[in-house]
């Protein structure tokens, strides 16, 4: 499909009868507009997102922060058409996902977007390069040329890839993982804590591959995370707060963000982190 060039809000515009003249600015890879999520109803009801615009350019590295209970989760589930908003919508490109049926979403998410969860989901009786294939062998899809290649060696597994995962370390599993949501190229990847279980070492290995991903292959991901350190891989912060963006930071260092973490009435509680 070529890319589209005009973004839902310049429709809505359009709709509303404005003159605005169209921009060229190609579509974000997502968007949230207006999002609202309530759990639950009456006394009891969470607003766990208040009201969230945001747009994740394509081709960028994006990390979510934000104290326990602030949103993260339901932001990147419902980014990602895992769960749906109870106002406002979200977008995978020009797609409005409110739109679609849950069969439609499900297609939407095998065909656009790849996730890497801390539950790896690795097949145990699988060894890692049939691992990371699965996802084009279930689409019946074929790889671009030099993809496979080009994924595989960015992992440094080269010299594992007929390893079960049994046969690997966390590390090493975690990477297979994030090779199989790229391998196949999707248009945004969505990463929920995928450094939360590793040693600091192999956290560094798999935010450097996913770093690598954007540089080389021009992969779009958007990451949720508590560490500072694997938010200074992102091109962008963004702070979530009672389920609003309370702030965002471009070009994060480590020590910058922890400063934001820390500061007084900061945007994180430090003992979160
Ligand atoms: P985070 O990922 O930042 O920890 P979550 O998105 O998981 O935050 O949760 C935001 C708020 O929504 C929290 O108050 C949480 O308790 C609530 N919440 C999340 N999922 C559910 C659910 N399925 N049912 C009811 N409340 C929920």
């Amino acid at each position: 499909m070529p890319p589209a060039t005009v973004p839902p809000s310049a429709l809505a515009d359009t709709e509303r009868g404005s003159f605005s003249p169209p921009t060229c600015r190609p579509v974000p890879a997502a968007q949230a507009a207006a999002a609202i999520k309530v759990y639950g109803r009456g006394e009891t009801a969470v607003r766990a997102l208040d009201g969230i615009d945001l747009e994740f350019a394509a081709g960028q590295f994006t990390a979510i922060m934000g104290p326990s209970g602030s949103g993260k989760s339901t932001l990147l589930h419902c980014l990602a058409g895992l769960d749906r908003l109870t106002t406002g919508e979200t977008y995978i490109g020009e797609v409005a996902l409110s739109r679609l049926s849950d069969y439609q979403l499900t297609l939407l998410r095998r065909q656009r977007v790849g996730f890497i969860f801390q539950s790896l989901n690795l097949v145990p009786t699988l060894d890692a390069l049939e691992n990371i294939m699965l996802p084009l062998a279930i689409a019946g899809g074929k790889p671009g040329p030099g993809v496979v290649d080009g994924v595989v060696r960015m992992t440094g597994l080269a010299d594992r890839l007929h390893h079960r995962p049994s046969e690997l370390s966390g590390g090493q599993q975690q990477r297979v993982a994030a090779a199989r949501a790229l391998v196949s190229r999707p248009e945004i990847i969505f990463a929920d804590e995928p450094t939360g279980n590793l040693d600091s070492r192999s956290g560094g290995e798999l935010l450097a591959f996913l770093r690598r991903a954007v540089d080389e292959l021009g992969q779009t991901i958007v990451m949720v995370t508590h560490d500072a350190l694997a938010a200074s891989h992102a091109d962008r912060v963004i702070f979530l707060a009672d389920g609003r963006v309370a702030s965002e930071m471009r070009s994060p260092t480590a020590d910058a963000v922890l400063d934001a973490v820390r500061a007084p009435g900061g945007r994180i509680a430090s003992g979160d982190l």
